[in-house]
């Protein structure tokens, strides 16, 4: 065959592998034409020990240098409680301390910056306003103490989101966390409370989050909302077969009621190479995990440095993520489910690895140029990056609306 020929065969066979050129120009751009909104940041567990955002950290994910740099235009904090605070009876204390940390250490103390935003409206006012808009998440459906007074008062307090569950199941929803433990006691999914839980969150109008639920909660939760669901942190199960990831069914069946999927960059969350190689896929690995749990019960502080320990010394070199997993895990959801369907909800400092060229929160232009050279246009871009997110709480809102 002729060489140019050749070519031309090549050049057929592979239109798929084929980048767009994407200058700096272009991405700065669009980048900055976006309002970009990432659903799950833990930084606020640094900032409640006392640590001051506002200064360039040489470790962790997010500090206000970094988010400038990143272009974030809105942050969802989360209001993390640990399964610890459930077994002590200091579920909705530690919750107060962590919107506490949130209100005072990073909005009150950097008002210069972070303006917190309670609406959709509110994101787009403090975005142009050239500030980020803080908003927050709680995470772990225990901090209510089986309490719609206390739901109401996170709410009251400015949470927009409550994640049903963490990694433990709670006295009225399952976990993916701790399903195969016979230990505890399970629900098959949403018990009758559960569900008046959601009403009232659909009343009160804050999202539904359905990261770290079993599939049976999803399913449930899913049934009983009136207003599109979400995840704040969860990735494609075809992509990485971990249980905190989203099957196709539920990926299609969220897009399907409006919602929104919110990509964990996670390296385990990512690539199934990486979560194979994952210390939560390792018996042994787990026994040591639960024996630092019993061991530290009644102190939680202590128990999440002895659990950093022990990754960093038994996994610190574990393989990471690429960017590009991140990407194919947005193309798995655009295939499947559309543009209109998926964001990003980082788990900046709430996951141990990132995936390479995405090492913290300052590399986020890095996805927008990938988009670019994968041919997404401006405006998919645009919806991935906080669009699609923004449509889900104005219509979390509308329901709450119809219902008062
Ligand atoms: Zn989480």
């Amino acid at each position: 065959m002729k060489p140019l020929v050749c070519l031309l065969l090549l050049a057929l066979a592979v239109p798929a592998l084929a980048q767009r050129k994407v200058t700096d120009d272009e991405v700065r751009r669009v980048h900055q034409g976006a309002i970009v909104i990432d659903t799950h940041s833990d930084t606020t567990s640094r900032t409640v020990d006392g640590w001051n955002i506002g200064e360039r950290s040489e470790t962790g994910h997010m500090d206000i240098p970094r988010m400038k740099e990143g272009g974030l235009g809105a942050e969802f904090f989360a209001a993390y409680v640990g399964a610890s605070y459930a077994k002590s009876g200091r579920a909705a204390h530690r919750a107060l301390e962590m919107i506490d940390t949130i209100r005072f250490d990073i909005v009150g103390r950097h008002p210069e910056t972070f303006e917190l935003a309670l609406t959709a409206a509110d994101i787009e006012r403090v975005h142009k306003s050239g500030k980020i808009a803080a908003l927050i998440g709680v995470e772990g459906g225990h901090a209510i103490e089986n309490d719609l007074r206390i739901l109401r008062g996170f709410y009251a307090l400015g949470a927009r989101y409550l994640t049903l569950t963490h990694s433990n199941t709670n006295d009225w929803a399952d976990s993916s966390g701790d399903l195969d433990d016979p230990k505890v006691p399970h629900h098959n999914g949403l018990t009758d409370f559960g569900r008046q839980v959601i009403a009232e969150m659909n009343r009160l109008g804050m999202m539904v989050d359905i990261a770290h639920v079993s599939d049976k909660t999803f399913w449930d939760a899913l049934a009983a909302s009136r207003a599109p669901i979400f995840s704040s942190h969860s990735s494609c199960r075809a992509l990485s077969d971990i249980p905190r990831n989203m099957t196709d069914e539920m990926i299609s069946a969220v897009a399907k009621k409006g919602g929104v999927v919110q990509l964990n960059f996670g390296s385990d969350f990512l690539s199934q190479k990486v979560a194979d190689a994952s210390p939560l896929r390792s018996p042994a690995a787990m026994r040591k995990l639960q024996e630092l749990e019993e061991k530290y019960r009644d102190q939680p502080q202590q128990l999440a440095e002895e659990r950093k320990r022990f990754f960093r010394e038994n996994y610190g070199k574990r393989p990471r993520a690429a960017l590009d997993d991140l990407i194919a895990n947005v193309d798995h959801i655009v295939k499947i489910a559309g543009v209109d369907y998926v964001g990003l909800g980082s788990d900046f400092d709430g996951v141990s690895s990132l995936p390479v060229g995405l090492d913290d929160v300052s590399k986020l232009p890095n996805i927008t140029r990938a988009l670019l050279e994968r041919g997404y246009s401006a405006a998919d871009i645009r919806k991935i990056l906080g669009g699609n997110l923004l449509r889900v709480m104005r219509e979390v809102e509308r329901v709450s609306r119809e219902a008062k």
